[in-house]
């Protein structure tokens, strides 16, 4: 089957991108027909409530950009192979193309898709351009893998990273389409209930707007990101984690343009470079340790007393950002209204749940994963073990981050606080007030509440967690 001119199908997964998309350029490049395909699999299915309505968005914003160029986004559902086994049945397709994923998951599928698909007779290709450097070709002078991001990012940064391939000029078109499932029959935003509408507006979305962001952002906000990417309150970052995510933007583009600001003596573009190898740091230790995902990493950390229980009091109440801690609660009601949250304030509430009420990082880990539209495996799980303690590279235990002294120096007007929480102010903000619309009904919270006492004790919490740190059988 594998005829010269058999379409070819172009699986998207993450990768919801027209430009710098390798294996669509090859595909194009090799004049057969192509056909793009999204699958709506049980990963998929398994997404949590934001990301999963923020696919959608995507899908449907790439659908778009596909018709623009005379293409079509074919949408199926069910088992991977199934679909695409179906697919090339009924189209006689000879290959199917795809864009690498590293989570376990993902290559436990895409290993026996390809396995399954070369023996039936179809080529079955993967491609980079996910990442900037392939987990596997970063390794220690002795052969094994990094566990220190500093050294990691020593190893990485001289090295060259791929120019951005271009959008190919034409997709070429099959003489007949196969069906397509409709889009708005998956419902994927079902989850988010009323909060869609209150998240909508702050969505930066598909392949265009994330490029123009990044273009601004090269513009006028890199020279002082390293100043003022630490400021919650102001808009001093790229913006670009939820398109990066879903693959509408590829971070070579991104290290390009940082590249030509940094000729330009822009001074913030190395250290936005660095951030940009965080990421790759992250798939790098998933890559090599996937347990990254599930357990901690350090397994000393197995016997800290943590609490489990979902149910507290404590949970809630920061699940619900009323802990009584401005920071803390700031940041999980932008959370809850944006989609996202300042790295800052994910470092403040990751550390506050962790150390300061001594609960599970899985907890936060997985409210994350259900909140944020920029849920990225890798990086969430990284960065929850890097706030608990429990993680490689990890923040060490002792240094428990102080919500209060922190929102002091990194908030010092209190616009982050006050952008957030309503309670207490006479006018409340537009931001503030609309996580009043976004949280479900029945957590019952209302603007002209009082705004609570803290749960625990800043210090109290902080001695809680190292006495339990400090106890000979940890
Ligand atoms: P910028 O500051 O503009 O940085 C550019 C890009 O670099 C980001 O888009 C991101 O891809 C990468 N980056 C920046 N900081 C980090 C970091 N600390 N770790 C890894 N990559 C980084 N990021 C996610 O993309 N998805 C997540 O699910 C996620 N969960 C997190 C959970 C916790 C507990 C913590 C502490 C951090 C988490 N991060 C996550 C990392 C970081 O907070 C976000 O990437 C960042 O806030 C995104 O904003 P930005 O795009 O404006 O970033």
């Amino acid at each position: 089957m594998t005829g010269e001119n058999t379409p070819i199908l172009l699986w998207f997964r993450r990768d919801l991108r027209l430009s710098d998309h390798p294996a669509l350029h090859a595909a194009c490049e090799s004049g057969r027909p192509v056909i793009p395909v999204f699958i709506l699999d049980d990963q998929a299915e398994a997404l949590g409530a934001a990301p999963k309505w923020r696919l959608g968005l995507g899908l449907e914003c790439f659908g778009k950009a596909l018709a623009d160029k005379g293409s079509r986004l074919i949408l199926r559902r069910g088992r991977a192979l199934t679909q695409l086994q179906a697919l090339i049945e009924e189209t006689g397709a000879g290959a199917v193309y795809w864009s690498r994923l590293y989570d376990p998951g993902a290559v436990e599928r895409d290993s026996e898709v390809k396995s399954d698909l070369k023996s039936d007779g179809i080529e079955a290709k993967s491609f980079g351009g996910h990442l900037m450097f392939e987990p596997w070709t970063v390794e220690t002078g002795e052969g094994s893998f990094y566990k220190v991001y500093t050294p990691y990012w020593n190893a990485v940064k001289g090295r060259d990273v791929d120019a951005p391939l271009s959008t190919p000029a034409d997709i070429p078109a099959p003489g007949k389409w196969p069906d397509s499932d409709d889009l708005e029959g998956w419902t994927l935003g079902a989850a988010m209930d009323r909060g869609a509408d209150v998240v909508r507006p702050y969505v930066q979305l598909g392949e265009k707007s994330a490029i123009a962001r990044l273009a601004s952002f090269m513009r006028d906000g890199v020279a002082d990101y390293a100043k003022r990417r630490d400021l919650p309150g102001e808009d001093g970052t790229s913006g670009l984690s939820e398109n990066l995510s879903l693959g509408e933007i590829s971070p070579h583009r991104c290290w390009a343009a940082a590249e030509r600001a940094r000729e330009d003596g822009k001074a913030g573009a190395e250290t936005f470079q660095k951030e940009l190898v965080w990421r790759e740091f992250a798939y790098h230790l998933m890559h090599h340790t996937p347990r990254i995902l599930t357990d901690n990493w350090r397994e000393k950390w197995d016997s800290f007393p943590w609490q489990e229980d979902e149910r507290l009091a404590e949970v809630k109440a920061w699940k619900q950002g009323r802990t009584g801690v401005p920071f803390v609660d700031a940041g999980m009601r932008e959370l809850y209204v944006t989609g996202r949250m300042h790295n800052r304030s994910r470092m403040i509430v990751a550390s506050y749940l962790t150390k300061n009420l001594m609960c599970h990082w899985r907890i936060g880990q997985k409210w994350f994963e259900d909140c944020l539209i920029d849920w990225d495996p890798a990086n969430n799980s990284m960065g929850w073990q890097w706030a608990a303690g429990s993680g490689p590279d990890a923040s060490p235990y002792f240094r428990i981050f102080n919500p209060v002294t922190q929102l002091e120096k990194f908030d010092p007007d209190g616009v982050y606080a006050k952008a957030w929480i309503a309670e207490g102010q006479d006018k409340p903000p537009e931001t503030a007030l609309s996580y009043f619309d976004a949280i479900p009904r029945h957590w019952s919270m209302q603007a002209g509440d009082h705004y609570p006492e803290p749960v625990v004790g800043v210090q109290e919490g902080r001695q809680a967690a190292l006495d339990a740190y400090e106890n000979p059988d940890f």
